[in-house]
């Protein structure tokens, strides 16, 4: 279409935040809690190109650890005790942007819709937004699927994130592959590095920064069932969704604060769902 006289103007209003966060709820008690005396008491490696379930009790630190060699992570979040709350990917997004670090919050979906777990540590916080438009932690992508991967022509492969978090969801709760797949859900793409293109807004992706040693925290703002895979793209240089990339494991470590009193956890979305009906 021809732009119209005034294309330039129209273009020219400066944005507005959508969801200006300044009103949220503080995460400086989780903070300081995160920056505490902490105790290992648990620790699971996740296998690569495979997934692994942990739970951590509210008021805990989850530590994703990076051991050995650059490798993404997809983390699934749920209440431990309801796996109907949920981490809320499109939500975390439109109220922090479109990657998260340290002091931002990862929320649930409706009609919960609270902090679940805030982000008390990042190695990789460092990284900012480099020339492309690519950041590290990215709640913009779904997570590797076989559904995606043979609308694109590929074959049938089992390893992609979403199959490995079946799997391991299932394992953990004793549900059945299908009823767990129906759990799986949009996920913090743990030390992935990603963006969109300037030109076509492409959602890319680039080698991840991270390297062994690097870690990302999670204080547990209610008892947590967290589900991981290390994503069959490896660091995410050059392609996932098969068996090319060269893999890394990761692992998750709980952590317990000591000597910290106990943790509130935060209360539920306090809107009255009538709907106005
Ligand atoms: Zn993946």
């Amino acid at each position: 279409m021809t732009a119209p006289a005034d294309a330039h103007t129209r273009r020219d209003i400066a944005p507005v935040i959508c969801y200006p966060n300044d009103s949220l709820p503080s995460p400086q008690a989780a903070l300081d809690r995160g920056a505490g005396p902490l105790m290992s008491v648990a620790t699971i490696i996740v296998p690569p190109r495979d997934a692994a379930a942990i739970r951590v009790p509210a008021g805990h630190v989850l530590r994703i650890h990076c051991p050995e060699g650059p490798q993404v992570g997809d983390l699934n979040l749920f209440n431990a005790h309801d796996l109907s709350e949920r981490f809320y990917s499109g939500k975390t997004r439109a109220l922090h942007g479109s990657h998260v670090t340290t002091g931002d919050q990862l929320w649930s979906c409706f009609p919960f819709l609270r902090p679940i777990a805030t982000i008390t540590g990042d190695t990789l916080s460092w990284y900012g937004r480099d020339a492309f438009g690519g950041s590290v932690h990215d709640v913009i992508g779904t997570r590797c699927d076989p559904y995606t991967a043979r609308l694109l022509g590929g074959e049938n492969y089992h390893y992609c994130c979403h199959s490995n978090l079946t799997r391991a969801l299932a394992d953990a709760t004793g549900l059945s592959l299908v009823q767990a797949e129906g759990h799986v859900h949009d996920v913090l793409n743990v030390f992935m590095c990603t963006g969109f293109t300037h030109d076509t807004g492409q959602y890319f992706m680039k080698a991840s920064p991270v390297r062994a040693g690097d870690y990302l925290d999670l204080l547990a703002e209610i008892d947590l069932l967290a589900v991981m895979s290390a994503c069959p793209g490896g660091d995410c240089s050059a392609q996932h969704s098969s068996d090319t990339a060269t893999c890394h494991p990761l692992a998750m470590e709980v952590l317990k604060p000591q000597g910290a009193a106990p943790w509130q956890e935060p209360p539920l979305n306090p809107y009255n769902r009538s709907h106005g009906y």
